[in-house]
């Protein structure tokens, strides 16, 4: 059998598989079984901000696999604290603290019951397609009806408005919300970026009211949008700040960072085994020490943006909107997104859907200009003819 024939014999079959098997990368490129070669504009979901095959991530797993690799946090760990400290130093003001868990749904999980915890209060207030994991309590706060409605009953409490709605937003806190949880910009709800005034104003409202913002950037993180965080954009405050994908350059990872209006928690209420390893935490050190010396914020930001211009100049009568923040961009289709994708793979670009319709790029930020530009003729070359619908 084959790789493709073996897996699908034995997978779980829970995800939607694109018909190649991806064996190599570097940087922005990937290989296929046959040796074709690929731009990646999936960027591993958002996972791959480094680029694939990163030697100074590969090199700290070596090392740190020689030296330690299990350290349950009953310990101290010198790669965790030496983490810590980095992870605090560059993130929002205002956060003191971090939790480290495993992935971003237990990011999220942990932000949620620190926020009950904290505030005595039991209603959350999410926003209307806003993608937050798949565990209870994350897949509460996601708004997707085929992500949620197979495993309903949820967690009770949660409410979800109309994103960038801040009257909305006004209307749904109330006495009873122990937090507000959002994203700088929606992921998979289709790559939408919240407008300051609504994403300074929630944080307003939490505030005069006692609940606590919870800003997921497990997306938008390590430079994704043009700043180490997207909250950074605005000068947002988030109470909470969840982040996972691209925080130890692939190795699964996940942290909740928190500040004074959490404080202090209770020892013993949380915990994860994984968590804070020693194996993740020296990843996540070379990660962020590997996106700060190759400058791959700015990069992202001057990248991103022309890109997104150039993107814009598309003239097509399938395209709604084109949008985007940083290395984060989003094509909202007039039609379903699957064939242009598929069209767009066999002409070697690898890009994402966000939703039924908008065609999503989260190239690794290593990418270059020249790759960028060939990405832009494709899918200006895709968008301007007809294309076979195989579904
Ligand atoms: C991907 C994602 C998650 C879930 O992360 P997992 O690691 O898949 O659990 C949560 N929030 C946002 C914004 C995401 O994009």
């Amino acid at each position: 059998m084959n790789i493709q024939e073996t897996e699908t014999l034995y997978t779980s079959g829970l995800y939607t598989k694109r018909p190649i098997a991806i064996v190599k990368g570097e940087g922005a490129r990937l290989w296929d079984a046959d040796g074709k070669e690929y731009i990646d504009c999936v960027g591993g979901q958002g996972a791959g901000n480094l680029g694939h095959a990163n030697k100074a991530v590969a090199e700290a797993l070596y090392q740190q696999a020689l030296t330690i690799i299990s350290c349950p946090e009953m310990f101290y760990n010198d790669r965790r604290a030496a983490l810590l400290e980095k992870l605090i130093s560059i993130a929002p003001a205002g956060l003191t603290h971090a939790y480290l868990c495993n992935s971003g749904t237990e990011a999220v999980e942990a932000a949620l019951k620190f926020a009950r915890l904290k505030t005595a209060r039991k209603e959350i207030v999410a926003m209307m397609r806003g993608f937050h994991g798949r565990t209870m309590g994350a897949l509460s706060a996601t708004w997707e009806k085929k992500y949620r409605e197979p495993f309903e009953p949820l967690i009770p409490g949660f409410k979800h408005v109309a994103y960038n709605d801040l009257a909305a937003l006004d209307a749904a806190v109330t006495d009873q919300t122990a937090a507000v949880i959002l994203e700088v910009v929606q992921g998979e709800g289709g790559v939408r970026p919240g407008t300051a005034e609504f994403l300074l104003g929630a944080q307003k409202l939490c505030q005069a009211r006692g609940a606590l913002l919870i800003v997921d950037e497990v997306q938008t993180g390590f430079g994704r949008t043009g700043q180490m965080f997207a909250s950074q954009h605005y000068g947002l405050q988030p109470d909470l700040l969840c982040l996972a994908k691209s925080i130890a350059g692939g190795v699964p990872m996940g942290a909740a960072l928190f500040g004074e209006r959490v404080g202090q928690l209770p020892s013993q209420v949380h915990g994860s085994t994984f968590g804070g390893n020693p194996l993740a935490c020296a990843a996540s050190l070379a990660a962020i020490t590997y996106i700060e010396e190759q400058h791959l914020v700015d990069r992202s930001a001057e990248l991103g943006a022309w890109f997104l211009a150039r993107l814009q100049r598309i003239k097509s009568p399938l395209i709604r909107e084109v949008r985007g923040l940083g290395l984060m961009v989003g094509i909202e289709l007039k039609q379903k997104v699957t064939p242009y994708l598929q069209a767009l793979m066999a002409q070697g670009v690898l890009a994402l859907p966000a939703g039924l319709t908008v065609m999503r790029f989260l190239p690794p930020l290593v990418i270059n200009q020249e790759q960028l530009s060939i990405v832009a003729d494709t899918v200006e070359a895709i968008l301007n003819q007809p294309v076979k619908d195989d579904n």
